[in-house]
């Protein structure tokens, strides 16, 4: 069944705003503004959702990925004001751990009605701090609760959610992500990403351990590549990887910084890149999913490319595949 335009629904929240990194991060608050700019460029504004209630797992499910000590301690150390967590690129101030917490409750609750039983079987989250490369006791980069790990293991104790794929487009390599699954065999975790470059891991020859051999596959990108290397990669690579895995899920972590205007990156993909990428994974998400897909903004740091990025991307997920006719009711 096709519901139109209720097809998508992007969340926010305005404590996203509140987690403050200090002047000249680049991973600011009005990144979310440029994600919401890009939503109102795509004409999918009345489906933007602001403050929803986080899911009321959202405790229990930060503890099943992140050390309970771990979790005390990002928590202690955002009550005492601004300060870097564990290295310089992690600065924290008062409203942090709300944040960072709010970014894990509200994508629970996306993804429990994209898979559940709602009109919207599409969701966007647009959250900051972002969250792959959080290790399970380690902030880093940016990162304090991994927040797509969390999503995933949340899908996995509902019925008839055996196997999880993620798809992390970001950049950078989702360490934390691959880090938390390379020895499972039920929940893929895949990337493209600019290699050799931070974090350092994401290596072709990294692909899983023990039961999870097989279940992490890297695709790694020269410096400077554009579209078509980027499309090629995710064609290629990720959606035979999907057609193989046959996921009951796919989630994806949405990082716009391989764009070409970006700072950070150092590549050069187009807004319009990132709109054939959904495609394809809205294809597979049809083929295997029954059409549902959530997703995650993570990094994306110039403010215009992010805006272009988001509106290709919402606009691709709220129409759902042009090369694929839907069933007819
Ligand atoms: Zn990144």
């Amino acid at each position: 069944m096709y519901h139109g335009s209720l097809m998508l629904k992007i969340y926010t929240s305005s404590v996203f705003h509140r987690h403050d990194t200090g002047p000249g991060h680049p991973e600011r608050a009005s990144r979310l503004d440029a994600a919401i700019e890009g939503v109102t460029r795509a004409g999918v504004r009345e489906q933007l959702i602001v403050d929803p209630d986080l899911h009321p797992e959202t405790s229990r499910i930060i503890a099943k990925v992140h050390s309970a000590q771990y979790e005390r301690d990002l928590d202690d150390a955002t009550r005492a004001g601004f300060r870097y967590f564990h290295s310089v690129d992690n600065p924290i101030s008062s409203a942090s751990f709300s944040a960072a917490r709010a970014a894990v409750g509200i994508s629970l609750a996306a993804a429990a009605e994209a898979y559940g039983s709602g009109d919207a079987r599409r969701a966007f989250v647009i959250a900051r701090p972002p969250g792959h490369h959080a290790e399970r006791a380690q902030a880093m980069g940016f990162c304090f609760f991994n927040t797509i790990a969390c999503v995933a293991e949340f899908l996995r104790e509902q019925p008839g959610i055996e196997r999880v794929f993620i798809y992390d487009f970001d950049v950078h390599h989702g360490n934390g992500t691959q880090h938390l699954f390379e020895e499972r065999g039920d929940v893929y975790y895949a990337s493209i990403h600019r290699y050799p470059f931070y974090p350092g891991t994401g290596a072709r020859e990294e692909i899983g351990t023990g039961a999870g051999r097989g279940f992490t596959k890297n695709v790694p990108l020269e410096a400077g590549e554009g579209d078509a290397a980027f499309l090629r990669a995710t064609e290629d690579e990720i959606v035979r990887a999907i057609d193989e895995f046959r996921p009951n899920a796919i989630l994806l972590s949405a990082g716009f910084d391989a764009h070409r205007r970006d700072p950070l990156g150092g590549m050069r993909v187009t807004e319009g890149a990132y709109g054939e990428l959904t495609r394809r994974i809205v294809e597979s998400a049809e083929r295997w999913c029954g059409g549902r897909l959530f997703s995650l903004l993570e990094g994306g740091y110039d403010l215009e490319g992010l805006a272009a990025s988001v509106a290709e991307h919402v606009n691709v997920l709220s129409a759902g595949s042009t090369r694929t006719a839907p069933p007819a009711d």
